[in-house]
């Protein structure tokens, strides 16, 4: 033990220090544990509904340097939210022991995210000497999943899925002594006392522990498709660079075309896949492990068509080392466990009867998955992050904080669904649920409240629900139904917006604000989605400008088929030329699409500005059906990135009729799809540019928030913030919750919040 203080002649003082945060299940209270006694200080140290609470007894100066040491050694798992120290009698302790968990009140201490194997537990899995050799389920206070198997607070082992295996001598003994990395482990298990893996084909047991990887890793490596249960649900895996395993993956599982996640062996692989930097480095090896977008360095044929960028990952679960140990291929397709867009399997059941014909075998874990918890996914602009997807590593964790005040819960939208609960100010916002639309969804997104509420002790009374404004959406119809007199409805946009603020921690910095979206429904019952907008948390948004709207014609599915956006947004310009002709070739539905145009049948204004990239989409020549959400747009920016330089066209105003036009006539002379493409691109950046900034002179407002799944669009972000910063604005987006409509119930919940507090919220 350590060094013997210098000051042994100072002043014993107490302290006790309160400590709030996700501080517990990571190893918190043996690390403080551990560094009293480094300090030779007398007190104890316990587990309560807040957190940590300890307390400290011993000379000043050691008091001093405990207090130093303890944010800036703390465990990799935990974070500290806050820190409270303060004075109390000195009563004569000796020594300094593990207190067992209090609780008198509703915890309120965060619930950690699932975590990546450590190296050490690693180190362990690979030694033949070691009792845990080859175990798929070894983990410890530093690593191991968390929030996918928590049944209940406080965190303890009877309320996890581990509950069912009592521990044996050995593990129990590493599991009660305050000096090991196992102390407090809910989950530790060996393979004595743990669950175990099985290799199912046809419902009969192949192969069983080491031996079932074993032969899941050949059977890979003969091309085929085994789905595997993992921390959050269950992937369907196959070889990424066997094109014959990954055609009849795409066949099996119905996708067409949307883009496979790989898994990479180890950071060598994935650098040899795809072009990292600093900061999408640190994501893919960080503890969260996230599938990382990144430019491609290779072509993997059928893994992701028509995409300039490849979704990486490395191995999380014990369980995906020793799969590569057992030599599966280097890079596998690890995609969500499901049918088409199904929501992920996640029990073992649901995984049999969705996967069934899908996976040649199964490779099944006994341990439970509590909830469905898909892969995250990050993307870099330069060296900013872009969530995509927030979800596992990340979900539950609190991504912003508000003034504290009644608890929250704050419903999202209906595509991309997370919700979010705030308590005591802190904003935790679920995992990705999805589209609502699903009822499996629906019963997932009923049961993430539920956990969630249950978990923080929050009572339904006391709750103030908001949901979107949208009358006819699942979430608005169940918050109005469940607490008709607690809620309250944030417009889309505006909560776009908000989200910004909120996780940039801005509540009276005024801002204009761009939300370009799919849909989203307006203040005034139209359908909105390219808003320029001027407010702040405090005094909520204004509209000040938008896209013209446009009637698009057969509701959703003008959202499936670029050439019905197309006729929407053409039916007002003069001098079309035949599209249905040569080099546009527009397919018959264009026809059917204008004629209830022109007829006013069926047709809903619109100013969604993902239609109009959808729209222009067609144009180009995306002419079929979208086969996933946002695709007609990810290959417009695709076509635009394989063009050298992008010149806008000269228009200024924010209107699309100038800018179809020029594209129609660029189409008939000939020019290159790419270059129409990027001119598009540049053009509608200039014309927001310009348009924002406008509003920011006449309001003295410097800052300009970008929010709205549009803005998933690296080369438009690029360019719009290139052409804002040149004019003088600081640009500020999304970067801990999704730009896309997974980020709105944090925006909900905070304008909700400024509502709560007396603030008049502005209307349209
Ligand atoms: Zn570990
Ligand atoms: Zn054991
Ligand atoms: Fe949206």
């Amino acid at each position: 033990m350590a060094r013997r203080p210098s000051a042994e002649t100072d002043e014993v003082i107490a302290r006790e220090v309160t400590i709030r945060g996700v501080v517990q299940g990571v190893g918190f209270r043996p690390y403080v544990y551990r560094l009293a006694h480094e300090h030779h200080l007398a007190g104890w140290v316990c587990n309560d509904e807040r957190g940590v609470r300890l307390l400290l007894e011993g000379p000043s100066s050691r008091v001093g340097a405990f207090l130093d040491a303890l944010p800036q050694q703390a465990p990799p798992a935990s974070t500290i939210i806050k820190l409270d120290v303060c004075d109390t009698d000195v009563s004569g302790l000796v020594s300094f022991e593990l207190r067992a968990s209090t609780r008198s009140a509703a915890p309120t201490v965060r619930i950690s995210p699932d975590l990546a194997v450590c190296e050490e537990c690693l180190a362990e899995m690979r030694d033949p000497s070691d009792r845990r050799h080859g175990y798929a389920y070894i983990n410890c206070t530093n690593c191991g999943p968390r929030y996918s198997l928590i049944t209940a607070l406080p965190y303890d082992r009877p309320k996890t899925t581990m509950a069912a295996w009592p521990l044996c001598s050995a593990c129990a003994a590493e599991y009660g002594d305050p000096l090991d990395r196992r102390f407090h482990a809910q989950p530790v298990a060996c393979p004595t006392c743990g669950p175990t893996y099985r290799l199912l084909v046809d419902d009969d047991v192949q192969a069983e522990g080491p031996e079932a990887i074993k032969v899941a890793a050949a059977m890979l490596r003969e091309g085929r498709i085994v789905a595997v249960k993992g921390v959050g649900g269950y992937h369907l895996v196959s070889d990424a660079r066997n094109v014959a395993a990954v055609a009849a993956l795409r066949e099996r599982k119905y996708r067409k075309e949307k883009p496979f996640a790989i898994m990479a062996r180890d950071l060598d692989e994935a650098e040899a896949i795809v072009d990292l930097n600093a900061t999408s480095r640190k994501f893919l090896v960080g503890t969260a492990r996230p599938i990382v977008l990144a430019p491609a360095k290779m072509v993997l044929p059928l893994v992701a068509p028509d995409q300039s960028r490849l979704g990486v990952m490395l191995p999380y679960a014990p369980l995906h080392h020793l799969l590569f140990d057992a030599g599966a291929p280097a890079a596998l397709v690890m995609t969500s466990g499901n049918r088409s867009s199904e929501p992920i399997a996640f029990t073992d059941d649901e995984a049999r009867t969705q996967l069934e014909g899908i996976a040649d075998a199964f490779l099944v874990g006994e341990r439970p998955i509590a909830r469905r918890v898909d892969d995250s996914v990050v993307t870099v602009q330069g060296e900013r992050p872009m969530m995509l997807r927030r979800s596992r590593g990340y979900s539950p964790g609190v991504v912003a904080a508000l003034p504290p005040g009644r608890p929250i819960l704050a419903v999202g939208a209906d595509l991309k669904n997370a919700i979010a609960l705030v308590v005591e100010g802190d904003v935790v916002v679920s995992q990705h649920l999805g589209d609502l639309a699903d009822y499996r969804t629906r019963q997932a997104f009923e049961q993430t409240i539920d956990d969630l509420l249950e978990m923080y002790d929050v009572p339904r009374s006391e709750l103030v629900v908001v949901h979107d404004l949208h009358p006819e959406y699942v979430s608005t119809g169940w918050a109005r139904e469940r607490f008709p007199e607690q809620c309250l409805a944030v417009q889309h946009h505006h909560a776009h917006l908000a989200s910004v603020l909120a996780e940039h921690s801005l509540r009276d910095q005024r801002v204009v604000g761009l939300a370009l979206d799919g849909t989203g429904y307006g203040c005034d019952g139209t359908i909105w989605g390219c808003e320029i907008l001027v407010g702040s948390l405090e005094e909520g948004f204004q509209r000040r400008g938008h896209l013209p709207p446009v009637p698009l014609p057969g509701g959703d599915a003008a959202a499936r088929y670029p050439v019905q956006a197309a006729a929407g947004f053409l039916a007002g310009l003069s001098k079309l030329p035949d599209l249905r002709a040569a080099p546009i070739h527009f397919p018959e539905r264009f026809d059917r699409a204008m004629s209830l145009v022109e007829r006013g049948v069926r047709c809903f204004p619109s100013s969604s500005a993902g239609r109009m990239f959808d729209a222009v989409a067609a144009l180009l020549g995306f002419t079929r059906e979208a086969s996933f959400e946002g695709q007609p747009a990810m290959w417009l920016e695709h076509q635009a990135e394989q063009a050298s330089g992008m010149d806008a066209y000269p228009v200024e105003e924010l209107a699309s009729g100038p800018l179809l036009e020029h594209i129609i006539a660029d189409r008939i002379v000939g020019r290159p799809i790419g270059e129409i493409a990027g001119a598009f691109h540049a053009s509608l950046a200039r014309v927001l540019s310009i348009a924002a900034a406008r509003v920011g002179r006449e309001e003295s407002i410097a800052v300009v928030a970008l929010s709205g799944g549009v803005f998933q669009n690296r080369l438009l972000v690029d360019s719009l913030e290139a052409s804002l910063q040149r004019e003088g604005f600081h640009v500020l987006t999304n970067e801990a919750v999704p730009v896309n409509d997974g980020g709105i119930s944090l925006g909900q919940a905070a304008l909700a919040s400024t509502a709560l507090a007396g603030h008049p919220r502005g209307g349209s």
